[in-house]
């Protein structure tokens, strides 16, 4: 169960002198009223007070300010674009800790089409990257719904997967250099741009999914591919999970490489899209209980993805296994598909309180996860609503659960524990994950401390202490 601790001491004069020559004035946030926005998570479920915000404009006054930091015995929370959906970037409220913000660290430094490179600073919006990517005739592949939000720092800090996983894998496989600031206040550079480099230790894998907990990252080396010039988009309607993968097999052995994402909805979370969403219509002419949304994409102009996907769409519609689907045929389209997907998580904030697991397990145990995860949450919750979705092609699964209609929030937030226990079980004797993509932030250290033997535990606890030794960095997130 999230807490949500908060009371307001402030920061030593002298601390704040210090930090307020080396940030500057637009570098250092001290009014309470202009702290409280970086206090707050994106769901409203993390929140702490923070000393003060800084709000470094350089990988030199990042670094003098952890050096201050540390000499004042100060914890720091790194922050990006504050879309952690586990906690991980909003303080615990302890009286000590200030939040330091990337978010200035904004810039695009080069892009090289040849090496496929792009350097950028932590603190560039992901929805940036792409577009800066695209304006050099590249892509940079990783697509999220929070990408008008996300910076690279926290996608980094967090290995975030997405709707591409399928093809391209997680961030972790989109870095080739990066730029830490460690505890002592010194500079890691690891900004190498090679495809193969083997001296030993991979030490930016260190940093990549640390949440935050080793280190700031200050800048990064991404991994570009080529432009995709043709793309098809398709939504199918099927009856059931198991007819989804049926579907998904069929389509990985049509388009192979070109199978950009595979996206599964439920009906429950497609109709609160419709009901929450303005402008969001339903492109199919009934409901069904749940949806393939498909993209295939190709750097070759004219690969015929559209027609491929169509006949694949159609055989299986005669064969009884696809229901309805349709085809977008321009890119308002396409969009106007993508968004009853990347809409869902605020169609199911709007609607109320949600408890969401982020799990995965092999793919061929969707259909069981869901069967035995959804009986296993209504033995405790009868009129609970499951609303599951996510990257099928994966296995990773957003299996969410609405408040019931007659229940307050706070009734059902306080079931969360039960609920997510209750999935955990399932999730684990099918062989999965309890984290798949959203990391483990403040809300699954307990988990992790369960599901993992000690002697993982131990190596995790050691390499803290030898890069952290005074815990300075984000207290109380990732390890348990
Ligand atoms: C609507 C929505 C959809 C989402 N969809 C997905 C999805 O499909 N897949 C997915 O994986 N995630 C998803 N997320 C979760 C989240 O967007 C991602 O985890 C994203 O990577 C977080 O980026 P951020 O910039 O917001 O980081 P933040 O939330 O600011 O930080 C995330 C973590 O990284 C640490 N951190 C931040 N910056 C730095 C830095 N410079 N150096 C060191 N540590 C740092 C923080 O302390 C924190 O632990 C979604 C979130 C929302 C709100």
């Amino acid at each position: 169960m999230p807490d949500t601790t908060a009371h307001a001491p402030s920061l030593p004069c002298a601390v704040r002198d210090r930090l307020l020559a080396v940030l500057g004035p637009r570098g250092l946030v001290v009014e309470p009223g202009e702290v409280a926005p970086y206090t707050s998570d994106w769901r409203g479920l993390f929140s702490g007070s923070a000393l003060a915000v800084l709000r470094p404009a350089s990988t030199a006054e990042c670094a003098a300010a952890v050096q201050i930091c540390a000499a004042a015995g100060l914890k720091i929370v790194p922050q990006a674009g504050n879309t952690s959906l586990v906690g991980g970037s909003t303080p615990l409220g302890r009286g000590d800790e200030v939040i330091l913000s990337v978010a200035r660290m904004n810039r695009i430094l080069a892009i090289d089409p040849v090496d496929l490179t792009m350097e950028v600073e932590a603190g560039a919006v992901l929805a940036e990257v792409q577009k800066a990517a695209e304006g050099a005739g590249c892509l940079f592949p990783l697509s999220l719904s929070s990408e008008g939000t996300a910076q690279v720092g926290g996608l980094i800090s967090s290995n975030a997967g997405g709707n591409t996983t399928v093809r391209y894998g997680n961030m972790r496989d989109q870095v080739l250099g990066l730029e830490v600031v460690l505890a002592d206040g010194s500079v890691l550079d690891l900004m190498r741009r090679l495809r193969k480099d083997n001296p030993g230790y991979a030490l930016r894998h260190l940093f990549i999914g640390a949440e935050g907990t080793l280190g700031i990252i200050t800048r990064a080396v991404l991994r570009l591919q080529p432009a995709n010039r043709d793309t098809a988009v398709a939504l199918a309607a099927v009856a059931s999970v198991e007819a989804a993968l049926d579907l998904l097999g069929r389509v990985r052995r049509h388009a192979g490489p070109s199978l950009n994402a595979f996206e599964l909805m439920d009906r429950f979370g497609v109709a609160l899209v419709l009901k929450h969403i303005p402008g969001t219509q339903d492109p199919l002419a009934e409901p069904h209980p749940y949806y393939c949304l498909i993209e295939l994409s190709s750097p070759a102009s004219e690969a015929g993805l559209r027609a491929g996907l169509e006949s694949v769409l159609a055989e299986a519609i005669e064969d009884g296994l696809v229901r309805d689907a349709t085809l977008a045929e321009s890119e308002a389209q396409r969009r106007a598909l993508w968004r009853l997907r990347e809409e869902h998580a605020e169609a199911q904030k709007r609607e109320g309180a949600s408890v969401k697991n982020d799990v995965s397990v092999p793919i061929s145990r969707i259909p069981d996860l869901l069967r035995e995860g959804t009986a296993a949450v209504r033995a405790i919750i009868p009129d609970v609503r499951p609303c599951a979705f996510g990257h099928l092609g994966d296995g990773n699964i957003h299996f969410n659960f609405s408040r019931p209609v007659e229940m307050t929030n706070e009734d059902f937030l306080a079931r969360w524990d039960d609920i997510v226990a209750a999935v955990n079980e399932v999730v684990r004797r099918l062989g999965g994950s309890f984290a798949a993509e959203h990391g483990i932030g403040r809300l699954k250290t307990a988990t992790l401390a369960a599901w993992r033997a000690e002697p993982e535990l131990e190596v995790m606890r050691r390499l803290k202490r030898a890069l952290d030794p005074t815990g300075l960095f984000n207290p109380g997130k990732l390890l348990p």
